[in-house]
């Protein structure tokens, strides 16, 4: 008898006007710069070439350029010339072999390209990139349309079964379609119309140069969020315009890469722009794709389900487990690696130049090299402390087959996880706790909680190999009054160990210190619709007119009921939040909630009346019912010297290892590939 799937909409197959995708999954689009790297195709074709064998219905690649004015980035990825095809084949064989399809995502970057040939519709430099750039006469434009289905052309010949035109997020064709950008009064701008034509005659001109069985898939900014941007009814025009043009597919994007609105970070709910999705599906009959914040098979069906959309659109989820299809069809939606929305190793990672990789699975990107295969010979190996790198190693060396011990002081497994869970938004590390666990019981390993290892536990030869993974604690500082009852530690405050005052003072504006601003002044509401909270709170629109689709009274935040200090000894500007791509939003949001923050302070004394501080050498006293001490922190590294000094040798990783510049990203990294090693 076969078994009934939770998920039937998600995995019926979507017919096409020539085949079908076997589901209703498509790995969205994401620059990896792993074509850069030294046999860069072979990576591509591994990357992709995995999440195909993981059962998503149909691949997105990363954008390419069609021409030399549209790059992203100096030496960025281009299909323009007949002898780039060859290389491509090897990547669309490879996805072809595992049974999925893939397109080929065509993208001009126009103002956001960081190259000295970058072009728009209007001279207008975009608020994110210190380039004006060159505004395009007609017959360029012509040129460029012929480049887009040049493009399209030639990645027909490589074996792709259809092109993405990139027509989201503020790229060149929204810098047409817009008011915001385009000023043009020719035939290319001026009235609605006229902004819709350059799309409009690139879909033509792809459908007329490649044929009719090829996928041509439209991406549609849904909603801008950007002033002067297009209003719901005029995306819903350029909608309808498109699918009589030739498009098959229609995907929804989300604001533009300038937007002051997060569209993607974990504070963003789950699901939260379906409805900008929705209102596309109800005017066109093209399949719709929905996209942004869908990181489990659970978000996707119910989309569905409620006639959001046809289709999700997932990239950075099949970056942290490019087997979720299988695993949702197998029953074993459990045993997905959800993305959790920090954006820390893929888009910070390529925002600052580097190869895109995961947090919480370190082999995305690192397909090539990065295989787990079974140990050569099977050792005990017991591992103390169940933090993000101690959970890391202890699974993989459980699933490649060595006999694990898994030693934690605290009554379950998480470590400093546990606390980031409490933190509003990073609730996803619930996520990521749940997947690590799952894995340590499908690969046996005994994990003996509220149990603190000590040396007489782990000598005598008992374990081939001993890894510390015993994490941090906080920094203690020197400061006169630190036992004042009204002190606390930042875990004693995110695990709810002791309560918080109205008048609160955090020392320390690292993300430690940030995260726990955010904590305190969220007022959080368990039946408040967390959606509609959220939109109201950076002021969007679910209307059609509004341009931009921003509410014009802007965001709706109220001040937090308590009243909140950040404190830094360093002078001059604030500290910045972490997160290339992330921590704007959170000093944005805390900034609407009324949190203050010092710079320069020296710190004097606590008593009953607050803090006592100095600035610029004047003296004042910060009232405070609550002083948090979010400090740094130091690694425990007790048990590893013990061990040292009786002479046995132990594994170091994880904040216990370096507590600076301690994060998850490279404690869940050097526990993987410690675990590979052995
Ligand atoms: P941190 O980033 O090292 O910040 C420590 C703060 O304490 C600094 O603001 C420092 O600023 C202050 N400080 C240091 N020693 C002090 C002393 N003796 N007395 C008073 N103040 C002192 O540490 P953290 O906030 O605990 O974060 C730890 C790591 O986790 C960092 O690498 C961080 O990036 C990472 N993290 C990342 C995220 C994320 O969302 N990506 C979130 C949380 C943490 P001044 O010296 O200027 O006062
Ligand atoms: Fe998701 Fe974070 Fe991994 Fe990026 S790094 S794919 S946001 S879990």
């Amino acid at each position: 008898m076969t078994q009934k799937t939770p998920f039937p909409l998600m995995l019926s197959p979507l017919p096409l006007k020539h085949g079908r995708l076997k589901n209703r999954i498509i790995m969205g689009a994401m620059h990896t710069r792993l074509e850069a790297l030294p046999d860069g195709v072979q990576h591509l074709a591994d990357f992709y070439g995995e999440r195909a064998r993981g059962g998503v219905g149909l691949i997105v690649t990363g954008g390419y350029a069609p021409n030399s004015e549209g790059l992203l980035e100096p030496n960025g990825p281009i299909l323009n010339e007949p002898d780039q095809v060859e290389d491509h084949r090897i990547v669309t064989r490879a996805v072809h072999e595992a049974g999925s399809k893939i397109v080929l995502q065509i993208l001009h970057a126009g103002r956001y390209g960081a190259t000295l040939k970058t072009v728009a519709p209007s001279p207008i430099r975009a608020p994110i990139s210190p380039l004006t750039p060159r505004e395009l006469d007609s017959e360029e434009i012509e040129q460029t349309i012929r480049d887009y289905a040049q493009c399209a052309s030639l990645a027909r010949q490589a074996g792709y079964d259809g092109v993405e035109i990139m027509g989201s997020e503020g790229y060149l064709i929204n810098q047409f379609t817009a008011p915001r950008t385009n000023r043009r009064e020719d035939q290319w701008g001026g009235s609605p119309e006229k902004r819709q034509r350059f799309p409009l005659e690139i879909v033509k001109a792809i459908r007329a140069a490649t044929c009719d069985d090829f996928i041509l898939i439209y991406r549609i900014s849904s909603i801008e969020l950007v002033e002067n941007g297009a209003s719901g009814a005029e995306i819903i025009d350029l909608a309808r315009n498109i699918e009589k043009a030739g498009a098959d597919i229609l995907s929804t994007g989300i604001g533009w890469h300038e937007a002051r609105i997060p569209t993607i970070a974990c504070m963003v709910p789950r699901g939260t722009w379906s409805f900008a999705a929705k209102r596309l599906k109800e005017a066109v009959t093209l399949p719709v794709v929905a996209a942004n914040r869908l990181n489990t098979p659970q978000t996707v069906e119910k989309l569905l389900q409620e006639g959001a959309c046809d289709l999700g659109y997932l990239a950075r989820p099949l970056l942290s487990d490019p087997h979720f299809v299988n695993k949702a069809a197998k029953g074993r939606a459990d045993d997905i690696n959800v993305c959790i929305a920090c954006n820390q190793a893929c888009l910070d990672y390529i925002f600052t130049g580097k190869t895109a990789t995961c947090l919480v699975n370190p082999r995305a990107g690192h397909e090539t090299e990065l295989k787990i295969t079974p140990a050569p010979v099977r050792k005990r190996i017991a591992v103390v402390g169940s933090g993000a790198a101690g959970l890391a190693a202890a699974s993989i060396a459980g699933v490649r087959g060595h006999r694990v011990t898994l030693f934690e002081a605290g009554e379950e497994p998480g470590g400093q996880l546990l606390l980031a869970a409490n933190v509003p938004g990073k609730d996803e590390f619930r996520e990521t706790l749940r997947y690590f666990t799952r894995k340590l019981a499908a690969a046996n390993v005994d994990i003996r909680t509220s149990t603190t290892a000590d040396a007489a536990m782990l000598r005598g030869g008992k374990y081939d190999e001993i890894i510390i993974a015993t994490g941090v604690a906080p920094r203690r500082i020197d400061l006169k009054g630190l036992d004042h009852p009204c002190v606390a530690t930042y875990p004693q405050i995110l695990s709810g160990a002791k309560s918080c005052g109205e008048r609160v003072a955090i020392i320390g504006t690292g993300g430690i210190g940030y995260d726990v601003a955010d904590f305190l002044s969220t007022d959080t509401d368990e039946n408040s619709d967390s959606v509609r909270a959220f939109l109201n709170d950076w002021g969007v629109d679910r209307g059609l007119d509004t341009p931009g689709g921003l509410l014009p009274e802007g965001p709706s935040t109220a001040p937090c009921h308590r009243r909140i200090t950040l404190l830094q000894r360093t002078s001059g500007k604030p500290r910045k939040p972490p997160g290339a791509t992330t921590g704007w939003a959170l000093r944005k949001r805390l900034q609407r909630r009324g949190v203050n923050i010092l710079t320069g302070v020296s710190y004097e004394r606590i008593s009953d009346d607050g803090l006592h501080i100095r600035i610029e050498g004047k003296q004042s006293v910060l009232p405070a019912d609550t002083i948090i001490i979010c400090a740094g922190q130091q690694s425990r590294t007790g048990l590893y010297e013990e061990l040292s000094m009786l002479g046995i040798h132990s594994h170091l990783i994880g904040g216990a290892k370096q507590a600076g510049e301690l994060d998850a990203l490279r404690a869940i990294s050097e526990g993987y590939r410690l675990a590979l090693a052995l």
